[in-house]
């Protein structure tokens, strides 16, 4: 087992929906630490650049206006969750991205929908392998965020303490 890092949203429908307590408690069945947590509004340029590689996609826009918050609340809850399998573990309990294919007793099955434009409105997301999640948890959170020292730094101005991304 290896040990790593994961970045979890609980989406707007989950906010939506008053879930996120549901869902925290799916995601402690995991036994995993929670290194960082915030709640956030997702700007345009965020939604882009959290969904890049599904740019090409036909409902490119319709997704990036679900992850801004667009249909449901304008926030959403960001969370890195750290340890032994991390990343697996935690898209065992999200299950598959489609909430109508996905395990009933999964995340996304339990409470995950298929909009009538045909969004996956499914909840939860969560990294994919370790690549995604590095490039997603930087995206995110900034590194004094975060209680564990996941990434290398760098101190960002030597007259301040602020460090950012190496
Ligand atoms: N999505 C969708 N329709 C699809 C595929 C994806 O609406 O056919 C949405 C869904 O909300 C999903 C997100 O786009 O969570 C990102 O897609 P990805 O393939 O990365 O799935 P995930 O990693 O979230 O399971
Ligand atoms: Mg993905």
């Amino acid at each position: 087992m290896k040990t790593n890092q994961t970045l979890i949203l609980i989406k707007p429908d989950g906010l939506k929906k008053s879930l996120t307590g549901n869902v925290l408690t799916r995601l402690s069945e995991t036994k995993l630490d929670i290194v960082a947590a915030k709640i956030a509004q997702v700007s345009k340029g965020l939604a882009e650049k959290h969904y890049s590689h599904m740019k090409d996609k036909p409902f490119f826009n319709e997704l990036i206006k679900y992850i801004m918050g667009d249909y449901h609340k304008k926030k959403v809850m960001a969370l890195v969750y750290w340890g032994p399998d991390a990343i697996k573990k935690v898209r065992e309990i999200c299950g598959s991205t489609n909430p109508e294919e996905a395990d009933t007793v999964t995340i996304r099955g339990q409470y995950g929908r298929i909009t009538t434009k045909g969004v996956y409105e499914n909840v939860i997301h969560a990294s994919t392998n370790e690549e995604e999640a590095e490039r997603e948890i930087k995206l995110w959170f900034e590194p004094n965020d975060i209680i564990v020292d996941i990434y290398p730094t760098k101190t960002a101005d030597i007259n301040k303490k602020g460090k950012t991304w190496a």
